[in-house]
């Protein structure tokens, strides 16, 4: 049976026809939203009890998306510029992050109460993203703008929900970190973008002609991240 996606203000979901049911029903899982009804139910009808629904509905969906956030201590693995690093847990002496053979020993301190072991040792990880994206980005930002012939301010590293790069009329250029866990080619995408921003800092068809032209793969990093975004959580 075919499914119709519908597009609401604040979030999509798929509607299912079904000859045996008698009601609407809406379903909420892994941060995405079903609603199954019967034959003949028209969709005007449907969009207004969705409307109706849609306090109920965001908040589930928001609960739903926290829980398919990957929990990365549980897989013992994290992912890093397309490979999964081996994780090990540990408690020692002293808190550190030691990068061995490509895997990653974690250890916590023993002085650590065994109730904050796992957030402290997220903690350690994300301390260790930042200092790996700090090298990575500096690493790739100086070879893209040789290329470019463009000459880039300082590089800051952050954490921000909302976007992977930006560039500041000082020509400064951020990053998001968690873009280490992305492939390279997705990663390096997001540095030619901002790097083409300092000639035009806009979306226009000149800017894109620019990113495409030193980075024909744009499109399929752009929706590498739309797709994966998900899984980029720490
Ligand atoms: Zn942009």
């Amino acid at each position: 049976m075919s499914a119709l996606v519908i597009e609401s203000d604040t979030f999509s979901y798929s509607l299912h026809y079904s000859a045996k049911r008698r009601s609407v029903a809406l379903q909420i899982k892994q941060g995405k939203l079903t609603v199954r009804a019967p034959f003949g139910y028209s969709l005007t009808d449907i969009k207004t009890l969705v409307a109706q629904k849609q306090p109920w509905i965001v908040k589930h969906l928001q609960h739903s998306e926290q829980q398919t956030k990957p929990d990365w201590l549980m897989q013992q693995q994290v992912p890093m510029l397309g490979t999964m690093m081996p994780l090990q847990l540990r408690s020692g002496v002293k808190s550190q992050v030691q990068h061995v053979d490509n895997s990653l020993i974690i250890t916590v301190s023993t002085r650590t109460a065994a109730q904050n072991v796992q957030r402290r040792a997220l903690v350690l990880i994300q301390q260790w993203y930042q200092q790996q994206a700090v090298s990575w980005f500096s690493e790739r930002v100086a070879y893209w703008q040789g290329r470019m012939q463009l000459q880039a301010g300082p590089v800051i590293i952050g954490n921000w929900q909302t976007k992977w790069g930006y560039c500041k009329h000082n020509t400064e250029l951020g990053f998001n970190r968690r873009l280490l866990m992305a492939p390279a080619w997705v990663a390096d995408y997001v540095v030619v973008h901002e790097l083409a921003h300092l000639k035009h800092l806009n979306h226009s068809p000149r800017f894109w002609q620019l990113v495409r032209q030193h980075y024909p793969q744009a499109e399929q990093a752009k929706s590498w991240l739309r797709q994966q975004h998900q899984q980029m959580e720490l």
